[in-house]
């Protein structure tokens, strides 16, 4: 028995932890693979084109919002990310389980088009600790916290409109509950292609 592909929305404020659970439930869940976004934020050291993210300019961005090829894009930080259908759709052909870690509105925008795909909001401890966080990963500029953290209340209040939401105070007991809902998300009755030996022998109404 498996299951249809699906869609998993997984969003966090920055610093949330969200990236480091994403890898650890890919490394476990066999099935999941994670959507490569397009964006025309610039480069970081270390990211690599085409892998982590699909690095375009605003003018090129624009263009393939007009030839309508984004499931869903906004703007997040001044700059442009989004999410490309044929991502969606070769995934689901190949029965995948897609995780798209974009932010909370381009969630609302997959919601609308895809009412089957499953929403996870991942919530850090408090504000002391993503602020902590992202002192501690020391990428940002001050002006660049600043805004982040301004971002923060705005984000928290979409939280009402996820399924589900994951506390990131301890990382192992996180991804366990992501990969839990992975799991069960899949065992969804509407979601199994069934092919079950025996019951066309089972008789009568059930
Ligand atoms: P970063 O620039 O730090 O990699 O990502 C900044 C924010 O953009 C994160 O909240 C991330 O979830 C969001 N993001 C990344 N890719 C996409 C996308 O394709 N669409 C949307 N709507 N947000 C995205």
């Amino acid at each position: 028995m498996t299951h249809r592909g699906f869609i998993v929305v997984i969003s966090a404020p920055s610093g949330g932890g969200k990236t480091t659970i994403c890898r650890a439930v890919l490394k476990r869940q066999k099935q999941a693979t994670l959507s490569v976004s397009v964006t025309t934020r610039p480069q970081r050291a270390g990211e690599r084109d085409g892998i982590d993210y699909l690095f375009v300019s605003e003018e090129v961005f624009r263009k393939r919002i007009e030839e309508g090829a984004f499931a869903e894009w906004a703007e997040v930080h001044g700059h442009l990310y989004g999410t490309l259908s044929n991502t969606v759709r070769a995934a689901m052909d190949e029965g995948r389980i897609l995780i798209l870690d974009i932010d909370v509105e381009g969630a609302q925008q997959i919601r609308a088009v895809f009412p089957d795909s499953v929403s996870i909001f991942i919530v850090p401890p408090s504000l002391r600790v993503l602020e902590e966080r992202l002192r501690a990963r020391g990428r940002d500029t001050q002006e660049d916290i600043e805004n982040r953290l301004l971002r923060v209340a705005r984000e928290m209040k979409e939280i009402v409109r996820y399924d589900y939401v994951v506390v990131n105070d301890d990382l192992e007991r996180a991804v366990d509950q992501v990969e839990a809902i992975f799991t069960a998300e899949g065992c969804r009755r509407e979601r199994l292609e069934w092919e079950w030996e025996g019951a066309d022998q089972i008789r009568g109404p059930l």
